[in-house]
């Protein structure tokens, strides 16, 4: 059976112009666009987000870049999509990202690393929620 994760094109990659080349890399691994904006969100918004990372030295400073322009947010659809995602994505920082994966192509630094990814089954349904409408996944 299909499964759901939730995936967000982050400001960096945006801003340097990679959002296609990286809707191009879920395209060619199969995952099927289940619902897509793009949006500008407030600190309070990226706080309520990462809020399981509330305690983290660089919370701060991750909501800041989360808040510093928009992203593109995303509910993918394919077999076995969380783990799926997490191996395209590559390791959170670049320089322990293998060979092709969109973090090694796009990611500058650990913080600034292009692309967001649900970890877990609650954590996919939890984000997909905070996002989107029951009515805007179709
Ligand atoms: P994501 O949750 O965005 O898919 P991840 O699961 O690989 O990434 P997490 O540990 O959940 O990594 O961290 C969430 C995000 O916080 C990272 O993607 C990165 O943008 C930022 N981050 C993580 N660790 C650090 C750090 N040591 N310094 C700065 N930013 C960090
Ligand atoms: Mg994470």
């Amino acid at each position: 059976m299909p499964q759901r994760t939730f995936s967000i094109v982050k400001p960096d990659a945006i801003r340097a112009g990679h959002a296609g080349a990286v809707l191009a890399e879920l395209d060619k691994a199969g995952f099927r666009i289940v619902a897509i904006k793009k949006q500008s969100i407030s600190k309070a918004q990226a706080e309520g987000f990462y809020y399981v990372h509330r305690e983290r030295p660089f919370f701060a400073a991750l909501t800041d870049f989360m808040s510093s322009g928009p992203l593109v947010l995303m509910v993918l659809e394919k077999e076995n999509a969380i783990a799926d995602l997490r191996k395209l994505m590559g390791a959170t920082n670049p320089a322990n990202a293998e060979e092709g994966t969109i973090r090694k192509k796009f990611a500058t630094s650990i913080q600034e690393n292009a692309i967001h990814g649900s970890d877990a089954e609650e954590t996919a349904a939890f984000e997909i929620g905070y996002w989107f409408a029951g009515y805007e996944l179709i």
